[in-house]
């Protein structure tokens, strides 16, 4: 079935949060909350205004809250008529959800689903007194907060849900909404609560016994052992210690298992130190200073970046010998980390036939729910499961029927099978839509590789180019893989490219800058102009490719990433796309085409209408390079001008390689590349006009001397250089880009400028 319109019910958290992701997706919403008293549409209405100002920003393009209509419960239900599904995302009690319920079964066609996104009240509850037809549409969908950045949704059917409605969500959740879905069983907290509650408050508790510090026990729980960076604490902080103290009671009290937190922790909330939202909770800020609790004082110090011996050895291995090395850790230290782990790995074992229908499921909810590298059955596979005896048998627990049936592994070395709950091995279904590189590599489809770069078979003679390196940072050994993936999928007769990778987090951090910034201090400027040339021409070459070539960024698209994609054919870009040409942040500006197809685009866009004044174009180029405005969504570089309309979004990561490869398929047949453009510079007196508005920022001591001649050199370029107005190509202005680049490179507060960036990762502004 085909989801056109939703209803959510509850303008709060939650359901203003879920409202905003389906808007984002482009799909109407009708967003309904209690009638306030006077204003009757106050509550939703406001709800709506909360959210828009959120931070980090819900919508992904604010002007797509337009898609939302608001409404209150009483005069304007019938709103939600024809809505295909309705989210219910109300206050967390029985009753209001079943009176819902009961005027919704009235309302609605008889194929709309029906959904709650109830934390923890058993979906048999939620149902008493409905009809038949209500509940085989009827289940849980179980949204993490913020929906937009959560990756995870629970799915909880019941066993009157019927597969077809449990199928139409699934998709949707997955395709539209971006999300990974993963089923959960009818059980208190559902899989990723239950476990990660559990391990928050024994963590609380045996930081108590093995007297650490609550800096010590996020150095432990942070990225160290494949968790988040935010670690234990303050991933409390951000969710808020009430929520935590609230559904660790309901937990303990709907399970009987223990779930008590530290007197001190609960002390905290009763005293408003509630995390973030309060700012004060673990952590507290004092103007820029953050500042840890000390758990056994109540008072605040600044935080320490402890010294534990033997940590910063293991700091840079592979997670399994991350974990291995904690575990072994001397003293307190490793003591606390061996009880730790002995019980969420226990609690895993014991706990995941009741809530999920397989392994996966489960570390899918850690790994997607809260950020973990690896989910607890994928980390006991890592350390090895002799090791998962040894350190649960000197914890004094048992072993798990689970782990006997495992004998030495969970999932096969190939990751292609696991075992399922009743001991035998199930293959893993490969998702429709989703081409995992992991697998294509396997099955021999690499065609070409360096240590930076490859060049893989996607099927369908289509090819897929990898970054390889650190952050996809572009050295010489990516621009030449570019260049012998051209050559390739030419001299095979392939349909075409497509360039992207598999890295969680950036499709590409820019240009590597060691090897320039040495360059330039050794004053090697042949080396340097003809590296930049190389840079220019890779980046053109996609372009002039005899195939299509389709780019595909996610995350971090920064700098020569940006140009990359700039240059594509179509790009297919993931809705969580950050892109930016951010080179003056380290003195330069975009000598790798990007100035150039800026300019291009903007001014070409205005150059059919004869009225047009071509200046605005060039001062929308200057104003995003100059700024190194980066985008915070695929939608924002799209109304930036980084995308195209003919570009597309996927919303799903997951799918967004397969979506490339079909974007390819689709522009290869008759396929040509585009002619060369030539467009009006504006010449000297342009520059002049862009110098005014530079002048009077720095005349207002809002940028500095560097920041002046930074822009300066981009105007020249913008303008097509001093002089008269001309027709210029492409060339043209790449030449520009590559002197004004040099020049730029030259100044010690350029270079000063990269230096502190290769550093600490921050721009500095000199
Ligand atoms: P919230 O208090 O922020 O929002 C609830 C909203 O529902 C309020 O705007 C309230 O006015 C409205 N409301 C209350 N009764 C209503 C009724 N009878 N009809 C219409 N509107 C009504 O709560 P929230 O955090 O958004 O939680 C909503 C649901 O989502 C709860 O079931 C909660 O357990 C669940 N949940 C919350 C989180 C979270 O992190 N906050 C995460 C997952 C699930």
């Amino acid at each position: 079935m085909r989801i056109r319109k939703i209803g959510v019910v509850g303008a709060g958290t939650m359901g203003a949060g879920i409202a905003a992701l389906a808007a984002s997706a482009g799909i109407p919403v009708v967003l309904l909350d209690i009638p306030g008293e006077g204003d009757r549409g106050g509550p939703a209405r406001k709800g709506l205004e909360r959210i828009a100002k959120s931070k980090p920003a819900a919508f992904m393009d604010p002007a797509r809250a337009s898609l939302i209509t608001t409404g209150n419960t009483e005069d304007d239900l019938g709103l939600l008529a024809d809505c295909d599904w309705v989210v219910e995302a109300i206050i967390e009690q029985p009753g209001p959800k079943q009176a819902l319920y009961a005027r919704l079964e009235e309302l609605l066609g008889d194929h709309a689903l029906i959904t709650t996104n109830t934390s923890g009240i058993p979906m048999s509850v939620l149902v008493e007194g409905r009809g038949e037809s209500f509940r085989r549409r009827f289940l849980g969908t179980h949204f993490f907060n913020p929906p937009r950045y959560l990756r995870l949704l629970e799915i909880i059917p019941t066993p009157e849900t019927s597969p077809e409605a449990l199928a139409a969500l699934t998709a949707f959740g997955e395709r539209m909404l971006g999300k990974g879905v993963v089923l959960a069983r009818d059980v208190p907290g559902f899989i990723a609560n239950r476990i990660g509650v559990f391990g928050s408050v024994q963590t609380m508790r045996l930081m108590e016994e093995h007297d650490l510090t609550i800096d010590e026990v996020d150095l432990i729980n942070g990225p160290l052992t494949g968790r988040p960076k935010s670690a234990t604490f303050r991933t409390a902080d951000l969710s808020g210690l009430d929520i935590l103290k609230h559904v660790r009671g309901g937990l303990a009290e709907a399970t009987g298992e223990d779930f008590t937190m530290p007197k001190w922790a609960l002390d905290l909330v009763d005293q408003g130190r509630l995390g973030e939202k309060t700012g004060a909770g673990f952590y507290s800020k004092q103007g820029k200073q953050i500042q840890t609790l000390d758990w056994k004082t109540g008072e605040y110090a600044p935080q320490q970046k402890p010294e534990i011996p033997g940590v910063a050895e293991i700091a840079k291995k592979p997670l399994a010998d991350r974990i291995r090395g904690v575990l072994q850790l001397e003293g307190k230290y490793g003591a606390f980390a061996r009880a730790q782990f002995a019980r969420a790995w226990h609690y895993a074992l014991e706990k995941a036939p009741e809530l999920a229908y397989d392994i996966v499921g489960v570390d899918r909810a850690l790994e997607w729910g809260f950020a973990f590298e690896a989910g607890p059955f994928r980390q006991m596979d890592a350390v090895g499961l002799d090791l998962v005896r040894q350190t649960m048998a000197e914890e004094g627990l048992d072993e798990p029927e689970l782990l006997t049936k495992a004998g030495d592994r969970f999932y096969s070395e190939d990751g292609r099978t696991f075992l399922a709950f009743d001991g035998s091995r199930q293959t893993l279904p490969e998702a429709e839509g989703v081409i995992s590189l992991a697998s294509v590599r396997r099955a021999g489809g690499v065609l070409e590789e360096n240590d930076e770069a490859a060049l893989l078979d996607l099927g369908d003679g289509v090819a897929l180019l990898e970054f390889r390196s650190k952050m996809g940072t572009l050295g010489e050994g990516v621009l030449r893989m570019i260049r012998a993936a051209i050559e390739h999928v030419d001299r095979d007769g392939r349909a075409g490219l497509v360039i992207s990778h598999d890295d969680p987090r950036a499709f590409s951090a820019g240009a590597n800058l060691v090897a320039t910034l040495t360059a330039a201090r050794e004053g090697r400027w042949d080396e340097l102009e003809q590296s930049v040339r190389f840079f220019q021409d890779t980046v053109t070459g996609l372009r002039k490719a005899p195939f299509p070539v389709v780019v595909a960024p996610f995350g971090l698209t920064l700098g020569g990433g940006a140009e990359i994609t700039l240059h594509a054919d179509r790009v297919q870009a993931h809705a969580e796309t950050y892109v930016g040409l951010v080179e003056t942040g380290v003195g330069l500006l975009p000598a790798g085409g990007g100035t150039k197809e800026l300019l291009f685009r903007f001014t070409s866009e205005l150059q059919p209408y004869e009225e047009s004044d071509l200046f605005d174009g060039v001062r929308r180029a200057f104003g995003i390079i100059a700024m190194a405005t980066t985008s915070a969504s695929a939608l924002e570089a799209r109304k930036l001008g980084f995308l195209r309309e003919a570009d597309r979004v996927s919303m799903n990561r997951d799918h967004l390689i397969a979506d490339a490869k079909l974007r390819v398929l689709d522009l290869a047949p008759g396929y040509a590349p585009p002619p060369p453009r030539t467009i009006p510079a504006l010449g000297q007196r342009a520059i002049g006009n862009l110098r005014y508005g530079v002048w009077s920022l720095h005349e207002g001591g809002q940028i500095s001397d560097h920041e002046v001649l930074i822009a300066t050199e981009i105007a020249r370029v913008l303008c097509g250089g001093e002089g008269a107005p001309r027709q210029v190509s492409e060339q043209d202005i790449l030449d520009l880009e590559r002197e004004g680049f040099l020049r730029l490179l030259g100044t010690e507060k350029t270079q000063e400028r990269i230096e502190y960036t290769l550093k600490t990762g921050k721009p500095l502004r000199n």
